[in-house]
């Protein structure tokens, strides 16, 4: 059911994830705005994520600031998608007891039939969603397209994120505001195959040029967060590690000196 199928013959633009916000970031990137000094936001990695509402319902906001978001290099496009359907659907239509969505925010859209087979879009309407990750659920059983961000537009930026707080899987990170998200690794993956293409397709036409190197930026910048955090990552098991050989150490010695 995962059937893949040429993105680009849908959309001149692959990854409509964070939007004009996420080329801001790679943007900056490419200005060599990132500093030291640059103010951080909060974001969560979707790879970490297990949707599990807490999203929706820890926010200090009345209506959250994670909103979802479709990776368009990732989906299949599915007609039976299971991100959009309820489980127990009765139909396949888009009638509002079929859909996942509590809230009606995402938008099928028919693109083309295929060797007999219909491909469908599928889009969040921002202002509808509340970040309570169903369709993320859902949509893990698939392609696992479908993701949560937090929406920098919208969240206070609190000193201590209440979600971060109350996330079982530690998926809040505090990020440089010109990143602005984090991306699947798959999505890296993704977008650096189309980032290649587009390079070698370029020619001499310049603007399809730099939007390639953006997309390249982009990419970049998504590979140095995640080498950022496994070196973090390791360099606090080697601390507990030693942590732990130390006391270790300090028992066998009061056991032998009594
Ligand atoms: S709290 Fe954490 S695991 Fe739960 S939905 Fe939010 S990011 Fe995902
Ligand atoms: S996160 Fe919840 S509200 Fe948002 S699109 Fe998915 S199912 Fe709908
Ligand atoms: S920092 Fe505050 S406003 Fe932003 S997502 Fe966390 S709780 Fe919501």
């Amino acid at each position: 059911m995962s059937d893949k199928v040429d993105r680009r013959a849908f959309l001149a633009d692959g990854i409509r994830t964070a939007g004009t916000v996420a080329l801001a970031g790679a943007a900056g990137v490419l200005a060599g705005q990132s500093s030291r000094a640059e103010p951080m936001v909060w974001q969560l990695d979707p790879d970490k994520c297990i949707a599990c509402t807490n999203c929706a319902t820890k926010c200090v906001l009345d209506v959250s600031a994670v909103k979802c978001l479709n990776c368009f290099d990732m989906c299949g496009y599915c007609d039976i998608c299971t991100g959009y359907y309820e489980m127990g659907y009765l139909a396949l239509d888009t009638a509002a007891e079929n859909q996942a969505c509590p809230t009606g925010a995402i938008v099928r859209r028919f693109v083309e039939e295929r060797s007999g087979q219909r491909f469908y879009e599928y889009t969040i309407d921002k202002p509808l969603c509340i970040g309570c990750g169903k369709c993320v659920k859902g949509c893990a059983l698939m392609n696992g397209s479908l993701c949560m961000q937090v929406e920098h537009d919208r969240c206070l930026d609190c000193n201590e994120c209440a979600i971060a707080i109350a996330c079982p899987t530690q998926a809040f990170y505090r990020i440089p505001a010109s990143q602005t998200e984090i991306m699947k690794r798959k999505a890296v993956t993704a977008l650096a195959s189309r980032a290649q293409r587009a390079l070698q397709s370029a020619g001499g036409d310049a603007a399809k040029r730099q939007e390639a190197l953006e997309m390249l930026a982009r990419v970049e910048q998504q590979q140095r967060w995640r080498a950022e955090q496994e070196r973090l990552q390791t360099a606090d098991s080697r601390r507990r590690t030693d942590g732990d050989r130390a006391a270790g150490t300090s028992d066998e010695e009061r056991t032998t000196n009594a």
